[in-house]
């Protein structure tokens, strides 16, 4: 953790203040160390670089159980009893969400040069511009590589993930002095309201309360700054929401995630023969007319491009979570009227939605 991250951050549950006690720091930053709600006097660790600023129901799942070494190590220095550390607690909703990605993007942690272009396409038709000179919010970052290219325009950049794919993050960001890394909550955001720009892709959608979960990173925006946020179209969508997502819900993302990663390996064939059958189609004189009405075309070619190991990711993705929401284009537009705003929202690929606006 970089000490001017300090600045930003607030406690989880009454909003003041935090202080640090390092344990152990590395140049300028904290490796290990804890901080201290000068209010309500809760404590959060930090654990190797990352501030774990999760609420009580969840840091012992997401946090405590999953880093022992940690705990033997500085347990001591926390007010938390050793009989607290050691009560188990039901996975919730989220921690179940959470434990679905993290295996997710540590087995999928590597990089695709693929990955700037994408994230430019689905800002588009904004630009990376708006980055500019600004403070921006990542909110889930999964492995980081939207953090990566937004924080080449970005003054600085919060990257925040609930599950330990953020320790994926750590070690794809290292050595940024732009960009910090916390493990949080969306619905419990450990921050200020101080950033320029505020963006979400893939992420809302995965949650219990979608709307509730844009509310919460809304509020973390200052008046006059922006909000972007990309999710799942049910317009489309056909074949997603009427084959696959009953799959996924009954079967998939009940599999133990290593069985399921061995599933998707036949299964991404098949996508890769699809893309393939669709590129045909599409290049063929006479056919190509009628191909357009092919289910899911346009994205069917657009993720045809991605390599195989990068479309085993995808279908990973889709199989794997817990919960997943498909939304038409009057709902997501709800979500800004509620709020009181104005947005631009486009389609994009035809599947899914993107929409910016400005805070008022
Ligand atoms: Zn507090």
């Amino acid at each position: 953790m970089k000490k001017n991250l300090l600045s930003l951050l607030v406690c989880t549950k009454c909003r003041h203040n935090l202080k640090l006690a390092p344990f152990k720091t590395e140049k300028d930053e904290v490796v290990d160390g804890k901080l201290t709600c000068i209010s309500c006097k809760r404590e959060y660790p930090i654990i190797n670089f990352i501030p774990r600023m999760l609420p009580d129901e969840l840091i012992y799942d997401l946090v405590w159980k999953k880093n022992i070494k940690f705990l033997k190590k500085y347990g001591k220095k926390f007010k938390k009893s050793k009989k607290d550390f050691a009560k188990s607690f039901e996975l919730t909703a989220k921690s179940k969400t959470s434990s679905s990605f993290g295996f997710e993007w540590k087995e999928f942690s590597e990089f695709h040069g693929i990955y700037k272009k994408q994230f430019l396409d689905w800002l588009s038709p904004f630009k990376p511009d708006m980055f500019k000179g600004k403070l921006v919010l990542d909110a889930g970052c999964g492995m980081g590589r939207h953090t990566m290219v937004a924080s080449e325009y970005a003054k600085e950049i919060v990257g925040i993930d609930l599950s330990e794919a953020i320790d994926a993050a750590y070690k794809n960001l290292k050595g940024k002095k732009n960009v910090h890394l916390v493990q949080a909550d969306i619905y419990n955001l450990p921050f200020k309201q101080v950033f320029d720009l505020a963006y979400s892709i893939g992420v809302i959608h995965h949650l219990p309360n979608p709307e509730k979960g844009f509310r919460h990173i809304l509020r973390k925006v200052r008046p006059g700054g922006k909000i972007f946020v990309w999710i799942y179209g049910h317009e489309g969508n056909f074949v997603m929401v009427n084959l696959i997502e009953p799959f996924r819900k009954l079967i998939t993302s009940r599999l133990p995630h290593q069985l399921l990663y061995y599933l998707c390996y036949p299964i991404t064939a098949l996508l890769e023969f699809s893309c393939a059958f669709y590129r045909v189609a599409n290049a063929l004189p006479i056919i190509n007319s009628a191909a357009k009405y092919l289910p899911s075309n346009i994205y069917l070619l657009y993720i045809s491009k991605f390599s195989f190991r990068h479309k085993l990711a995808i279908v990973f993705d889709f199989l794997s979570a817990p919960l997943a929401r498909y939304y038409r284009k009057r709902e997501f537009e709800k979500w800004f009227l509620h709020a009181n705003l104005n947005a631009k929202i486009y389609p994009h690929n035809e599947n899914s939605w993107k929409g910016l606006a400005t805070v008022r």
